[in-house]
């Protein structure tokens, strides 16, 4: 029985290759009747499943070439943030985001439009310029921004549903430093009524919640540090929360440990930016994850809505993030239609509990306009995710086109991508 990185979902797939090469991924492809690769299995539903192989691509995971002229960096399909970042590091560069763990393959992450916090900087999918996607047939594809316009946008944030990729060139800029720092007892009122500016404070902010009380749990601020501008200077206190005296999980009761540094210390982008430690577990281990995007400009609406929840959620709930994501031209990426608010709930590993309570919350965020994240558990219909996305119709036809026997069709894409029962 294999599973996926929480335990919570079983993959049906008979059958799991590995390939060393590309051109062994390439025979594989080929010789299947059907096939999905399999990223670090960080999804928490179907989307990585197939009726007969999976394909994982974990062996290739190496950096190809660092083109510091043009601030690039070409990858093989397998490698997670967590190998690439040092080595990014070790040039002098830097990505533009992460996001909470580096323990996700680059390719899992960009199939779907996961993002880290930022309201001036787009979810990890918008860094790639270039992907070699390995189509039914075996060949390779190359698609990029430049050639390929409007078309890659669609292809970028593409569940996997294109081919499985081999290669994906990235663009990247040069490294920073940032600081993290944690306040604690943010009013949920002020989180309401001065959202922007809260987010807006720092180059990455995420809001810690029970949606319980007044208050807030934390506030993480990720803010690069920079002498000569004198960026990233410490607070004792932020929209009247309080400065954290000792590091802090964003789990209550978690071991801090499993973190990033906090207090302020400043260090490389990538020791910051994501939450927790490449050589830790994240998070919890044994949860669910559920994630809504919506229009930011109905922050606080949601806020206030939300707080009707906190009791009906507390058995389940561990905790809820939100984040804010900038606006891109990526198809399928929830940020498609503006800038987002991201809501994100840590649940208890307890689906049959989960599915009582999910129902109520989508049915408050969706009138605000809430989508799911591609990678997480909903109770939402397919077709009320469909209508959300004005290009799935292009997808459709890009991913006939590009996969005309429907061999990187699932159950998850022909539901949410095709609308079949
Ligand atoms: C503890 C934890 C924290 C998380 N934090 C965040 C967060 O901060 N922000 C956020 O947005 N999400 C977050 N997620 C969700 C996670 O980022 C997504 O589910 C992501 O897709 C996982 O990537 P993966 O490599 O595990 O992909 P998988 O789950 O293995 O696969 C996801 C999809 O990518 C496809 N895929 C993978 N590799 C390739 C390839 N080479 N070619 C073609 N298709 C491919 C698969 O077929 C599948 O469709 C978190 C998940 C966990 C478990």
């Amino acid at each position: 029985m294999r599973t996926n990185w929480a335990g919570n979902y079983t993959y049906q797939a008979p059958h799991l290759r590995q390939a060393t090469t590309i051109a062994e991924a390439q025979e594989i492809v080929a010789a299947a009747r059907k096939v999905r690769v399999l990223g670090s299995r960080h999804s928490f539903n179907g989307i990585a499943d197939s009726e007969e192989t999976q394909l994982s691509l974990a062996a290739l995971n190496k950096v190809l070439a660092i083109d510091v002229a043009n601030m690039r960096v070409e990858v093989e399909g397998g490698i997670r943030y967590g190998d690439l970042a040092p080595v990014l590091e070790e040039h002098g560069l830097a990505l533009a985001n992460l996001a909470s763990l580096p323990h996700i393959s680059v390719a899992g992450a960009v199939a779907t439009a996961t993002h880290g916090s930022g309201s001036d900087t787009g979810n990890l999918a918008t860094a790639v310029v270039a992907m070699d996607i390995i189509t039914a047939s075996g060949e390779i594809a190359r698609l990029s921004r430049d050639a390929d316009g409007d078309t890659f946008a669609g292809a970028v944030v593409n569940l996997g549903a294109l081919g499985a990729v081999a290669r994906m060139t990235l663009e990247v800029e040069p490294t920073y430093e940032v600081r993290q720092d944690v306040y604690t007892g943010l009013s949920h009122d002020v989180l309401a009524s001065d959202f922007d500016a809260i987010f807006g404070a720092a180059k990455s902010v995420s809001v810690f919640t029970d949606w319980r009380g007044a208050t807030t749990q934390a506030v993480w601020l990720k803010q690069v540090v920079d002498a000569k501008s004198g960026q990233g200077t410490a607070r004792a206190e932020f929209f009247g929360a309080r400065a954290a005296t000792k590091n802090q999980h964003p789990l209550p009761g978690g071991d801090a440990t499993v973190c990033t540094p906090q207090l302020g210390v400043p260090g490389a982008w990538h020791e910051r930016l994501p939450h927790f430690r490449m050589a830790f577990t994240p998070s919890n281990g044994a949860e669910i994850q559920a994630e809504y995007f919506l229009p930011r400009d109905t922050a606080a609406r949601t806020i206030a809505a939300m707080r009707q929840h906190g009791d009906r959620l507390a058995p389940i709930l561990m905790i809820s993030e939100l984040r804010t994501i900038a606006a891109d031209n990526l198809w399928l990426s929830p940020a498609h239609r503006g800038p987002c608010l991201a809501m994100h709930f840590t649940f208890k590993r307890d689906w049959e509990a989960i599915q009582t309570v999910l129902p109520a919350i989508e049915a408050t965020l969706s009138p605000l306009g809430a989508v799911p994240h591609w990678g997480k558990v909903t109770t939402m219909p397919p077709a009320a995710v469909m209508r959300a996305y004005g290009r799935l119709g292009d997808f459709r036809d890009l991913a006939l086109a590009q996969d005309e026997p429907g061999k990187f069709r699932n159950s998850f894409v022909e539901r949410f991508v095709f609308g079949e029962v």
